[in-house]
């Protein structure tokens, strides 16, 4: 119970500093290069799952497109949403509860895409062979608005437990290896490639993948702002259509060679990554949505989460 307090206090601190900064700024206004080219300001966190937004923006770079991406990185889910929810970027690839959350704390923002399908693991030390191992053990998630906490529930539920059966604790993506590696945890679920990282350097095994626990599973989300899509819909609208495009261009070959780009990861680490996620279809349907929309309420991420219409805009 108490670590359930420390995540309320988190979240609040992360929407309390979120929404300070709230209307003040804009960055729909179009803020033009040199040659004249009309740009869109993406934020992300360098991991697998926001690949399709490297490609889209290394396609329409190739291509010369009078659209260009700014690629805005940040190091954590907390800055990368205070940036998204005051207006700073005109999007974001983010964890698609903490869109939510934000949406939900009066935010204007629609998730227009997903990230990716499928790739998170569960990844345990040798003390957690089964659900049932997860008894008493401490585990590490990267948010409490998140389908790695959701993931972890599903886990747990799989053995009759709750996450009061757990030790459970958040912890920044890259620090989760190490930490399993010297014993400060026994488990994570988290972005990749940070799972596959544990696998490669043998401190864990995948005890579950997203898929046997929860199939069609959503993480992360592309997330545009009402500012952006009201007032540069025809931007909005050609964005959304050529990242969708981009994840469809992403073939194992072409997802290796992006992830090595932006991703400064071992080769090995990002193979066995890139086994585990696809791109090729990243619509978010009504049917999907509710899923999660009734886990996040079951295992009390939220008790108000905004409804597909009011939060997923599919018509581009
Ligand atoms: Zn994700």
């Amino acid at each position: 119970m108490k670590q359930n307090r420390i995540f309320a206090f988190l979240t609040a601190l992360a929407l309390g500093a979120a929404l300070t900064g709230c209307g003040n700024t804009s960055a729909s206004n179009v803020s033009s290069s040199t040659d004249g080219k009309k740009i869109i300001k993406i934020a992300y966190l360098p991991i697998t799952h926001a690949l399709p937004v490297f490609e889209a923006a290394e396609e329409l770079k190739a291509s010369d497109d009078a659209l260009q991406v700014e690629l805005v990185k940040y190091g954590s889910w907390p800055e990368l949403l205070d940036a998204l929810n005051t207006g700073r970027v005109d999007g974001a690839s983010v964890l698609i509860e903490l869109a939510m959350k934000s949406r939900q704390e009066g935010i204007g923002i629609k998730a227009v895409a997903l990230g990716h399908k499928d790739g998170n693991v569960i990844v345990t030390n040798d003390s957690v062979q089964n659900a049932e191992d997860l008894k008493g053990k401490t585990f590490a998630i990267p948010h409490r608005q998140s389908s790695h906490n959701i993931l972890l529930n599903d886990a747990l539920a799989q053995a009759g437990l709750t996450v009061d059966d757990v030790n459970v604790t958040e912890l920044s993506p890259p620090e989760m290896p190490s930490a399993l590696a010297s014993g400060q945890i026994d488990g994570y679920c988290v972005a990749e490639p940070f799972g596959a990282k544990a696998v490669t350097l043998n401190a864990g095994h995948v005890l579950y993948s997203s898929e046997e626990l929860w199939p069609d599973s959503l993480c992360c989300g592309l997330v545009l702002t009402d500012d952006f899509i009201e007032n540069r819909s025809e931007d909005a609208s050609y964005f959304v259509q050529s990242y969708k495009e981009a994840g469809k261009n992403l073939t194992p070959a072409k997802a290796k060679e992006i992830a090595l780009e932006y991703l400064q990861q071992d080769d090995a680490v990002l193979d066995l990554s890139l086994k585990w996620i696809r791109y090729d279809d990243l619509e978010i349907t009504a049917d999907t949505y509710q899923v999660l929309f009734d886990k996040v309420k079951e295992y009390g991420l939220s008790d108000n989460p905004p409804t597909y219409e009011e939060f997923v805009k599919n018509d581009f």
